[in-house]
């Protein structure tokens, strides 16, 4: 019997659910997370969704075995709880595995949805069978390592956190209390907060403060200074930490997912650059830069690949 594995990509805004394969995604659905009415509310909407998944994978003659479920946040790996959650803030200490378990009677994994995407990109996507490091460039930066065939967390448990590169010692403060990581620089969050502030400095811009990154990305494309000067500046952050990882790891490949991935050709030039001058122990040019290829599916296929290998 052919089988399959429901995966999971819990956000702040939308829960997207699928039935994969292997070859791929069969079947999805996705429903509003309304994180506001809590994580009862929540798992009472997406039970019968996901029974009719299994429903519907079973009547196809598919012998379904596990969830993987992408989460936010801080987790508890054991129980599959998450501790802390900036965007999903009614489900700290919600024992999430365990519930779905419950209600599915299925083995259910719940992973960082970074360290999902990079698995999904390493076995559907940009970087199949390749050793790969991935940032998602949303709200924060997240990461994810993937080296032979494995997702890499180590026995501290954060492992492919590259968003909390520090990039620039002494640099801008991040959330995570350190200075100068990546995501201080080059996440949705970080790039609104510099355009205020250099608009509360009285620089020039066409940009009223507290525009966001798409507001920016056009205003960019149209030949606006500032907002040319601050993805310039996500960029030549990028491409320091895609240095730092190739020295670290040895990969070849650097997956760039996320909302800023979308507007990767104004990034780009900037990264390339900085890796040239700083990546000087092969040249720079083997190392790849390459947007992803599943978007918004990697989190959901990475985490059913996780459910399979269970
Ligand atoms: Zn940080």
């Amino acid at each position: 019997m052919a089988r399959a594995w429901l995966g999971m990509d819990l956000g702040g805004t939308n829960t997207r659910l699928g039935l994969v394969g292997e070859g791929g995604i069969l079947a999805r659905r996705h429903l509003p997370t309304r994180a506001d009415e809590g994580p009862q509310a929540w798992l009472e909407r997406v039970v019968p969704v996901l029974q009719e998944l299994m429903t519907w994978g079973r009547g196809e003659g598919l012998e379904i075995t596990g969830l993987g479920v992408a989460s936010a946040g801080v987790l508890e790996r054991e129980e599959g709880r998450i501790l802390f959650s900036p965007n999903l803030p009614r489900f700290d200490h919600f024992p999430l595995g365990q519930r779905l378990a419950a209600a599915t009677g299925l083995e259910v994994v719940v992973e960082n949805d970074a360290n999902c995407y990079a698995l999904g990109e390493h076995l559907f996507g940009a970087g199949r069978g390749e050793d790969l490091a991935c940032f998602t460039l949303g709200t924060g930066v997240g990461g994810g390592l993937v080296l032979g065939g494995r997702l890499q967390i180590g026995p501290l448990g954060i492992g492919g956190e590259l968003g909390h590169l520090v990039v620039e010692p002494g640099g801008r403060l991040c959330g995570c209390g350190a200075q100068g990581c990546l995501e201080a620089y080059a996440s949705a969050t970080a790039l609104k907060a510099m355009l205020n502030e250099a608009l509360a400095g009285g620089r020039w811009s066409r940009l009223q403060p507290g525009k966001g990154v798409k507001a920016m990305e056009r205003a960019a494309v149209a030949g606006d200074e500032l907002a040319q000067e601050l993805m310039h500046t996500a960029g030549t952050m990028l491409g320091r930490a895609a240095a730092m990882v190739a020295v670290a790891t040895g990969v070849e490949l650097v997956v760039i997912g996320g909302g800023l991935a979308r507007g990767w050709f104004l990034l780009e030039p900037a990264a390339r650059a900085e890796l040239e001058r700083t990546l000087c122990l092969v040249p720079a040019r083997r190392l790849r830069l390459v947007r992803s290829a599943l978007e918004d599916d990697a989190p959901l296929m990475g985490a059913a690949a996780l459910a399979q290998r269970q």
